[in-house]
């Protein structure tokens, strides 16, 4: 019987095992390998607090790219959404924790050992994969704890990497008023309500926490700190802009690009329209677009434009916007355009050090600090021990952005040079540099599908044309 060992139970290695059980024909094992966050549920639907809301509407999160309608379909199941008719329903921004619920559900309803029906036998193995060694077409998957696993095919479906350290911050690693990782349960040791707390970061996380400090009534006097000094934007509905930049098949350099763009956003400005439309309109053209600039323009990309792009793409729902505002209006809290230079303690405080220009500080003094900065993105010095034992066999090499892994059309591992290709493949946000958009529910679950299908030697299917289009707006 073959075995697939997919590496990481969050969302797309969830999925993928769910494809698995779909589409095989004959007895298939599938072991999935998961630590770190529940699984079913990863970094991004694990949260337990109900403040915390997905910032893509409900139509738009099917966890199956052939079945459009099956979230909203659940969420009828439930009665916390009984007082909706079915558009406000589309249009809902829900609970992540709910959302981590949907997937839970699918995982059970597929993946059961006990249904006779199923040619497909999966386990579910709490444990870390730390290597693979490789053996035939596939490998032998090694595990912190258990027993190895030789599987024909292997899966990885890690996420993000660790949240990187930024300077100065081992020194504090130990201080119980610096917050390493913002998704452990900070708010159980908040500082009195006359303090004042240090975001680094202005994204999403960071958005996260202020909603969660505003949830909790937590009065305090609240920094946010980034380099862009940027806040995530809301959403809004989209509308039909016929002179959005069309899609006549050629391939563009990064500056014939960055024109049509700006200059697509000033149309729609002097149409009192948002310029987000722009960006959105390139939604499911994204991945190509990437694909055809060179390295030096990626890179160049990276360099201007991707803070402004992130925060035109990324975009919130109504109610988390107008408590972040409300934040603001209240001079609870404050955004600070800066660069964090560095990170120390003395008894009374923590201290941020900062590079800025004007009026902007030196040095600011918190009584709590939590890193929101995101994942660490470089993978060439990582510090996963997975990944530095793959670059050392030479059965993966990160992608030419060094953003991610190399893969190829298929998704299979591309190994460093002299070394053969194996049935090993990586899906999610490990391929970031490949992709750049690679992130989101509606691209992962393309992904699932297709990597599900190609381990079982079948023709993937192209993906259905809502998938292409409409994504997350
Ligand atoms: C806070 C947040 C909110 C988001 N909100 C939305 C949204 O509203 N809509 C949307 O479309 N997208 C959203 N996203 C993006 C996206 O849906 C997630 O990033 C997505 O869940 C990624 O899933 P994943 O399975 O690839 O990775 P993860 O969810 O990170 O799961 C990876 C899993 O693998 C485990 N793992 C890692 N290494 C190993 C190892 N060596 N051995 C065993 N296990 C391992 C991890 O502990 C984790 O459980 C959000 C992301 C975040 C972080």
């Amino acid at each position: 019987m073959q075995t697939t060992v997919i590496i990481g139970g969050g969302f797309s290695g969830t999925l993928t095992a769910v494809q698995l059980v779909r589409h095989a024909r004959s007895p298939h094992r599938v072991v999935l390998v998961n630590s770190g966050r529940a699984f079913g549920r990863g970094t991004a639907y694990g949260t337990t607090r109900s403040e915390h809301l997905l910032n893509v509407a409900a139509r738009n999160m099917s966890a199956f790219p052939d079945q459009p309608d099956h979230f909203f379909q659940w969420l009828r199941s439930r009665s916390d959404f009984d007082a909706m008719d079915d558009r406000q329903l589309r249009e809902t921004f829900v609970p992540r924790r709910i959302y981590g619920d949907y997937i839970r559900s699918i995982a059970l309803h597929y993946l059961n050992p006990a249904d006779p029906r199923n040619v497909v036998q999966t386990t579910i193995l709490p444990d870390t994969a730390v290597d693979i060694e490789p053996r035939g077409r596939g490998g032998i998957v090694m595990l912190q704890e258990g027993e190895p696993i030789e599987a024909e095919s292997i899966l990885l479906a890690t996420g993000n990497q660790p949240p990187a350290g930024l300077p100065g911050s081992q020194r504090i690693a130990n201080d119980r008023r610096y917050i390493a990782n913002p998704w452990n349960p900070w708010h159980e040791q908040l500082p009195p309500k006359d303090a004042h707390l240090v975001i680094l970061g202005t994204g999403l996380t960071a958005v996260d926490v202020i909603v969660t400090l505003r949830h909790l009534g937590w009065s305090g006097r609240i920094t946010a700190i980034s380099r862009n000094g940027l806040l995530p934007q809301r959403h809004f509905r989209g509308i039909q802009w016929p002179d959005a930049i069309g899609d006549d098949g050629q391939t563009r350099s990064l500056k014939e690009l960055s024109t049509l763009i700006r200059q697509d956003c000033q149309r729609l400005r002097g149409a009192s329209q948002n310029p987000a439309i722009a960006i959105d309109k390139l939604r499911g053209r994204t991945q190509a677009l990437w694909k055809s600039l060179s390295v030096e323009e990626r890179q160049r990309f990276l360099r201007h434009y991707a803070a402004q792009w992130n925060v035109l793409r990324h975009r919130i729902a109504g109610p988390i916007h107008d408590a972040v505002t409300d934040a603001i209006d209240a001079g609870q809290l404050t955004v600070l355009q800066a660069t964090i230079e560095g990170l120390s303690a003395n008894e009374r405080h923590l201290q941020i050090h900062l590079a800025g220009e004007g009026d902007t500080p030196r040095t600011i003094d918190a009584d709590m600090v939590i890193n929101c900065t995101g994942p660490k993105a470089r993978f060439s010095d990582t510090t996963v021990p997975l990944y530095q034992n793959l670059f050392q066999r030479g059965v993966a090499r990160p992608d030419a952005m060094d953003m991610g892994l190399a893969v190829d059309d298929s998704f299979a591992l591309q190994p460093a040079e002299g070394h053969s290709t194996a049935a090993i493949y990586a899906i999610g946000p490990l391929l970031k540099g490949t992709l750049w958009e690679s992130v989101a529910v509606p691209e992962l679950r393309g992904q699932a599908m297709q990597v599900a299908r190609t381990i079982l030697q079948q023709q993937p299917d192209p993906l259905p044309q809502s998938d292409l289009i409409e994504y997350c707006i």
